[in-house]
């Protein structure tokens, strides 16, 4: 049992966590970052980043975070190769919260300061094949991957906000754009659906799922079952991007923080102020909208100037 009472512990190695590490550690507060179950985040599952400000060529996901633990080494960030498994927040001004993490029930740290950049993991569709064609044709994420399909058809599972901006930015990119919505309804809202529905290069497909994704090394095709119709077909596609939303990572919060109805952390508007004192959260476990590696990093950088400023105000 470690007694030491630290300023800042970070929870979660995306780029909000790494941010986050870097501007704390060059305020002097010394922080400890908690990779968690995935070191690196979602961007190492992304063959190549190809739209964060400063990279021309563009640059490999895990390359990225590599660079980005580098970078935060080269600060002196100290860096554990665990996970978080349970928290006690303290809920006044200037308490001690407590993180447990490992296997092991003695791994507690305790800190003024603590910034949650747990991120979240997209929501699968459960069918064979998805999880070892990803980054081999199929994606999570249009704004990173969509280029690489430039003048090709593709195909976007998804009848949500997300699904139909990413068809509508797909469209100007690809060739064919099949968006497979399962019910006879989109869920997206009004505006979003205007801007698509005279498309002519996105083809909807209403009560429409895949009931097999077709490729050994790379994505070749999809077979789509239209559950009116109860026919199969075949789309021979070089992509596929599932946008059915994604999970916060907050399990661990539930009851302890306030989150919204989708168990995103609910922070306070313009800033990552939680609803207890000390408590920051950054990047996509606080923002279920914008979900850029580029916003992540910059709610990193928010997070470790909140910090600063309260524990300067104790
Ligand atoms: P949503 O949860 O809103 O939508 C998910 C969509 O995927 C729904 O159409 C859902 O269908 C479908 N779906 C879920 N599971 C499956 C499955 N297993 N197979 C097939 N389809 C499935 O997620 P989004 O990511 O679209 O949006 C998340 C939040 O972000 C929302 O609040 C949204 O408003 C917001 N957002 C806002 C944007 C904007 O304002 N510009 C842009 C992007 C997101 P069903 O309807 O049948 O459940």
């Amino acid at each position: 049992m470690n007694n030491k009472i630290h300023n800042c512990i970070i929870i979660g190695s995306g780029p909000a966590g790494y941010s986050a590490s870097i501007y704390a550690a060059r305020y002097g507060l010394d922080p400890i970052i908690i990779l968690g179950d995935l070191p690196g985040g979602q961007l190492t599952n992304t063959n190549y980043v190809d739209n964060y400000l400063g990279f021309p060529h563009g640059i490999d996901g895990n390359q990225f975070m590599d660079n980005c633990r580098k970078q935060a080494e080269r600060f002196n960030v100290e860096i554990l190769n665990e996970s978080v498994y349970e928290v006690d927040l303290c809920n006044y001004i200037g308490g001690i919260h407590k993180i447990f993490f490992g296997k092991k029930k003695n791994n507690l740290l305790m800190s003024k300061g603590v910034i949650i950049a747990t991120g979240s993991t997209p929501k699968c569709l459960g069918i064979k094949k998805e999880r070892q064609l990803l980054g081999a044709g199929i994606s999570f994420c249009a704004t990173c991957d969509g280029f690489f399909h430039k003048g090709k058809d593709i195909a976007i599972v998804g009848g949500g906000d997300t699904a139909l901006e990413d068809a509508h930015y797909l469209s100007r990119i690809c060739k064919k754009v099949y968006l497979l919505v399962r019910k006879n309804y989109f869920r997206a809202s009004k505006i979003l659906q205007n801007n698509i529905i005279d498309n002519d290069n996105i083809n909807v497909l209403f009560q429409s799922t895949i009931s097999e994704i077709i490729g050994d090394n790379v994505l070749k095709a999809i077979k789509i079952f239209n559950h009116n119709t109860k026919k199969y077909q075949l789309k021979l596609i070089s992509g596929l991007f599932i946008a059915i939303g994604h999970h916060p990572n907050t399990n661990i919060f539930k009851n302890k923080l306030n989150l919204n109805d989708k168990g995103f952390i609910i922070v306070k508007n313009g800033t990552t102020n939680t609803n207890i004192p000390g408590v920051f959260a950054a990047g996509d476990v606080q923002d279920p909208n914008y979900k850029q590696a580029i916003t992540s990093a910059g709610s990193g950088c928010m997070a470790a100037l909140d910090l600063e400023k309260y524990l300067y105000s104790l």
